[in-house]
């Protein structure tokens, strides 16, 4: 049952590549498998890095990320399972729990810790690093911070679930999460067997699918026919709406789009500027407690 007639008028975006993460060490020795900001796909503007995580060993996560800086860019934390506690040097502190976001602008600059609030089970969940222009690289630190019961959920036929953490959907379905700079649209989608999602994207935005479980295709894509499995992602053409459906078991994905900055990026680990005389200065003003 693939429903999935394209959008009247529209072009509908290819999966034009699928890319899988490489494992990476980050932190105190976390374990994480890193999808975007690895030699295959250093960016998809304006996301500068997608870490995904998932283990129920201890070992794996319990060192967690002692305290860091960042400047110049976003950080969002998704958990779908276990707790995180998240402390800065400005005094906010808050845990995350399932199904909650925190999309966190570091601006000019904070220094935090995001530690696992548990010994035990399972972890899971997505970091995404999202830029800023450069006008807006140097403000104020800033949290957007909801929990999994006030991000709106979509309930379709055939057991589609939306959930919206930032954008607004078709059915005007608007997520929490507000960033003009970007405009992003983030949802987690969950697909019935040979269940069908079709939505329109804007044209400019650059965007990518990250599939959590099951079997997902596009309706078009390069070559015909591929299938994305769990912890692939596919990047998206340019287009104006998105086609995709599930297999015989369904399919559970992230859909992140967002308008690209199309400015130079400049990295320095935790920071990322225009210009490595601002990574410089960054690192400058960390160590002399400037942040
Ligand atoms: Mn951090």
């Amino acid at each position: 049952m693939h429903n999935s007639e394209p959008l009247p008028g529209s072009h509908p975006r290819e999966i034009s590549r699928v890319v899988r993460g490489l494992p990476a060490t980050d932190g105190a020795g976390v374990e994480l498998t890193r999808v975007i900001g690895q030699p295959a796909l250093p960016m998809v503007d304006p996301f500068l890095l997608l870490d995904a995580f998932r283990s129920d060993r201890p070992g794996d996560y319990i060192a967690g990320f002692p305290p860091h800086p960042h400047r110049g860019f976003e950080t969002v934390t998704y958990l779908l399972a276990g707790r995180m506690r998240h402390r800065d040097n400005a005094g906010h502190e808050g845990v995350i729990e399932p199904g909650g976001v925190q999309w966190m602008t570091a601006g000019r600059g904070i220094v935090h810790s995001e530690m696992p609030e548990q010994e035990e089970g399972l972890l899971e969940g997505f970091q995404l690093w999202v830029n800023l222009p450069a006008a807006h690289k140097m403000d104020a630190p800033a949290y957007q911070e909801f929990p999994a019961d006030s991000i709106p959920t979509e309930q379709h036929d055939g057991g589609t679930v939306v959930r919206v953490i930032a954008g607004e959907t078709a059915a005007g379905t608007r997520g929490p999460v507000v960033q003009p700079l970007t405009d992003p649209l983030y949802l987690d989608v969950e697909l019935g067997p040979d269940g069908a999602f079709v939505e329109p994207l804007p044209s400019a935005h650059r965007g990518f699918v990250y599939v959590i479980d099951g079997e997902l295709s596009a309706d078009d894509a390069n070559p015909p026919g591929m299938v994305m499995r769990r912890d692939d992602l596919g990047v998206l053409s340019l287009g104006d709406s998105v086609s995709l459906h599930a297999g015989a078991n369904g399919a559970r994905f992230l859909l992140i789009a967002g308008r690209p900055l199309n400015e130079p990026v400049a990295r320095g680990g935790p920071f990322v500027m225009n210009t490595q005389r601002e990574i410089r200065e960054a690192q400058a003003d960390y160590a002399a407690g400037r942040f």
